[in-house]
């Protein structure tokens, strides 16, 4: 399909103030890169048409979307991790989507101001906005950032100089006095979405978004849970490229789209049907999270032949294996309950942060994977030192394992596909 492209908006872009020049360069880029990744693959479920065409529309469908709904009143929220308590943009009338932070091209950008020995995503989301080179950044109303990580924290103050980035303190720890805080944090969120659309939140409007949230989730796992099935029927990049758009396509609509490509997978489960061949290499992806349009490992694994099955990361399972408790009653519960399914994130800011490893060991064995490979961004700190308990927790239970430290440069990427290839040879024997 090599008439596939991501759509042009210039007027669109222009009224956004996106700087259109620079930003059609990328857009051309994308387009050749997803269809020489994502269409060139061969018996892929119909029902991707959606998701392919929601890359087309990536800078044009969407985008409308969004400024139609500002236009009603309804703010945009740009957000950068899955700490942010979604339900309460939507109980409030606000969308929420997640900023990428995923590619090289905005990295020089970033360079100018921060400095370069940081981890990419921050970088990379730095200078989407400091080059004007992203139409969701440019119609955010305002940011969430939070304090997972002493790079994201330190850059959101420099960022608020360019939009304003209402920060959250998120907890290091699960003592119940950092629970707590977590939890004023929360109300204090509430408080902020409220002043912005000047409206006050219902119980009946948060448990609406509760459900909307969970609906959208449960899709997610059962998504997780096809892809668990020998032969998956889907490839890891389908897969990973679905949890992606996840994050800022309209939700319900999202939700039901899901939900379909399921029910053509449930069939595809029964017929034996596959996109990586009857028996492929299975493998699992730990560590840090892969934001759009980050496909490097999924590539490189599924062009050695392999499929990935599972993702233990925020752009996966972290993101959604998580539900809100829908049967509990008033606000200050509702608000508690919201807070409790969060702290179950096992973000690696947290410290001691036993559960993820458990975590890691027991999506492992769930999604039926020969050998799983850790991912870390190049100087994000706490996944790379973490990786040390993954690598130890992998040994103990005698679990193939390669771990891959990595930026969003082309550069390394024939010494990783070597690695890769090597491993794959492991699981093979
Ligand atoms: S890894 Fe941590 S900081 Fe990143 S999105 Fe997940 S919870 Fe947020
Ligand atoms: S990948 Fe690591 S260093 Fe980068 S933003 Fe996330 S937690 Fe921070």
């Amino acid at each position: 399909m090599s008439d596939f492209e991501v759509k042009a908006y210039p007027e669109l872009w222009q009224s956004l103030d996106v700087d259109v020049e620079r930003f059609d360069k990328a857009r051309k880029m994308l387009g050749d890169v997803y269809a020489q990744a994502f269409l060139s693959q061969e018996n892929r479920p119909k029902a991707m048409a959606y998701f392919d065409e929601m890359i087309a529309e990536l800078h044009g469908g969407r985008i409308k979307e969004l400024v139609e709904a500002k236009a009603e009143g309804k703010p945009v929220v740009g957000t950068f991790c899955v700490y942010i308590p979604e339900e309460i943009v939507l109980a409030a009338g606000g969308i929420c989507i997640g900023l990428c932070g995923g590619s090289q091209g905005s990295v020089p950008d970033a360079e100018k101001t921060l400095p370069r020995n940081i981890c990419p995503m921050v970088k990379s989301a730095y200078g989407f906005k400091a080059g004007r080179i992203c139409p969701y950044f440019q119609v955010a109303d305002f940011l969430y950032g939070e304090t997972t990580c002493d790079a994201k924290k330190k850059t959101w103050e420099l960022l608020d100089r360019l939009i304003p980035t209402h920060v959250m303190e998120i907890p290091q720890t699960k003592k119940p006095q950092s629970i707590a805080l977590w939890h004023e944090e929360v109300k204090a969120f509430k408080v902020k979405m409220e002043e912005t659309t000047g409206k006050e939140i219902t119980e009946a409007d948060l448990a609406a978004a509760i459900k909307l949230m969970n609906n959208k989730r449960k899709a997610l796992q059962r998504l997780n849970n096809l892809r668990h099935y020998n032969p998956s029927p889907i490839s890891g990049k389908d897969g990973l490229l679905i949890e992606q758009i996840a994050f800022y396509d309209d939700p319900v609509r999202f939700t039901e789209k899901l939900n379909a490509l399921c029910d053509e997978l449930d069939e595809r489960v029964a017929q034996q049907v596959t996109v990586q061949g009857q028996k492929s290499a299975r493998v699992m992806v730990a560590g840090s999270p892969m934001a759009l349009p980050n496909w490097k490992v999924h590539n490189l694994v599924e062009g050695a032949g392999a499929v990935i099955v599972n993702e233990e990361s925020c752009i996966g399972t972290r993101y959604f294996k998580d539900l809100i408790d829908e049967s509990v009653t008033g606000m200050d519960n509702m608000l508690a309950a919201l807070t409790d399914r969060y702290k179950e994130i096992d973000c690696s800011c947290f410290t001691p942060n036993n559960e993820r490893i458990d975590q890691v060991v027991k999506e492992f064995r769930e999604s039926g994977a020969q050998g799983i490979i850790n991912y870390s961004l190049q100087f994000c700190h706490t996944y790379n030192i973490e990786e040390v308990r993954i690598r130890e927790a992998c040994d103990k239970e005698g679990i193939p394992y390669l771990s891959l430290e990595s930026d969003y440069s082309p550069e390394d990427m024939g010494q990783m596909q070597t690695r890769i290839e090597a491993f794959l040879e492991q699981l093979s024997d």
